[in-house]
């Protein structure tokens, strides 16, 4: 048996998830375009729960698949840091997406 708190040691960089971690969202422009106001986002939650975020904050699946030649809409996958992410979520309970616009200083 191993103990269920074993899951929750901080350890970065050994493909284990812990709480300090971020899911990125990358854009794939999957069928010519992008879906929202960001290229990548980088929210701090793990990756189960940040699909749930992104599905509750942005109304859609990031597993979706617009274009079956290009693949899912999103790249997710979970990092230690935010991968130069042009939106980063440090607070996902109150990100509000309006305050992200185009060219607002996210280049
Ligand atoms: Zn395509």
């Amino acid at each position: 048996m191993i103990p269920k708190d074993s899951k929750n040691k901080h350890t970065a960089g050994l493909g284990s998830p812990s709480p300090d971690c971020y899911t990125v969202f990358y854009d794939m422009s999957s069928g010519g375009s992008e879906k929202e106001n960001f290229t990548k986002l980088a929210v701090r939650l793990p990756e189960r729960e940040a699909v749930e975020w992104f599905e509750k904050t942005f109304g859609r699946d990031p597993h979706y698949v617009t274009c079956q030649c290009c693949g899912a809409d999103y790249a997710v996958y979970e990092r230690i840091d935010t991968d130069h992410a042009d939106v980063v979520v440090d607070d996902p309970s109150v990100y509000n997406k309006q305050e992200h616009k185009p060219g607002q200083g996210l280049e």
